[in-house]
């Protein structure tokens, strides 16, 4: 199982490694709103997640309790590397120094990377919103990192498990359902209307027929498409190809504020027998 985890965790390492190694951009990856959301760490985190994901769905690999936590660790050392690619790459000019000579130098050739990390650590400046500077204290600089850190590990973790939920993965194969149709369906919002599509949604879930589900989608989606509605029905399909059992999962949003937020208690999910599926032309 490790050696499956192996890709997105080297490449995490090295990634963060070259990111810190470029110059001019390793100054600026350590990205805090307000100093304490950590902008960087959730992207890093967030793109090694979706890295991550890419691989396992490739290679049929089913998101498990422990690829979430291997990946959770490696994103945590690429984040780490990240500073050790910027200590590895950066160079100073000594002058004056009672025992080197002047000249110029590579970091790494006068401290230790743990001693590195301690200046690091040791103090910030951090822009007010006055202009002015304020000068944080060791505490402060760390607990910025920590954050950084945090943000980095959720990011990855969160990421693992969307892709789980929104994937369906056929336990019998061993391999992630491919997409066969997507509909979207589209209206104006009218509380009897909704009641009406999802009470005979969930009765054909307990009735258990998939082709009469299929069948009820595609007609909602011919029915609704009112391009300004309000209400909006993804609907994926997805077959597993070898024991032909289908997954169907709709995913609600409404529209408020000019945002489309999820209603999250009319998600549904089914999933037919194996062989029930029948595909499409
Ligand atoms: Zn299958």
């Amino acid at each position: 199982m490790f050696f499956k985890m192996m890709p997105a965790a080297f490449f995490s390492l090295v990634f963060g490694f070259v990111l810190g190694s470029i110059p001019g951009l390793n100054e600026n990856l350590h990205w805090n709103l307000w100093y304490i959301v950590p902008i960087s760490g959730l992207l890093f985190g967030c793109a090694m997640g979706g890295l991550q994901f890419a691989y396992c769905f490739r290679v049929n690999q089913r998101i498990t309790g422990g690829i979430i936590a291997c990946l959770v660790i490696a994103v945590l050392l690429g984040y780490g590397a990240v500073d050790y690619g910027i200590y590895r790459s950066t160079t100073i000019i000594l002058e004056g120094h009672e025992e080197i000579p002047d000249g110029e130098y590579k970091l790494s050739e006068l401290i230790t990377f743990w001693q590195y990390m301690k200046i690091n650590l040791g103090g910030t400046t951090v822009k007010s919103s006055t202009g002015g500077t304020i000068e944080m204290g060791s505490i402060g600089a760390t607990i910025s990192y920590i954050a950084d850190l945090i943000g980095a590990a959720a990011g990855g973790f969160c990421i693992l498990l969307v892709c789980r939920d929104k994937y369906p993965f056929c336990e019998k194969c061993e391999r992630y359902k491919r997409r066969e149709k997507k509909y979207e369906v589209k209206l104006a919002f009218d509380e009897q209307k909704m009641d009406e599509i999802f009470e005979r949604m969930n009765k054909l879930i307990a009735a258990g027929v998939y082709t009469d589900l299929t069948a009820y989608c595609r007609q909602l989606a011919s029915d609704h498409n009112d391009r300004k509605g309000d209400i909006k029905i993804n609907i994926d399909q997805r077959y597993c190809s070898s024991c032909l059992e289908g997954t169907i999962l709709g995913i609600v949003h409404r529209k408020s504020g000019g945002k489309w937020q999820e209603l999250k208690d009319l998600k549904f999910w089914f999933t037919s027998q194996p062989g029930e599926h029948v595909p499409l032309g």
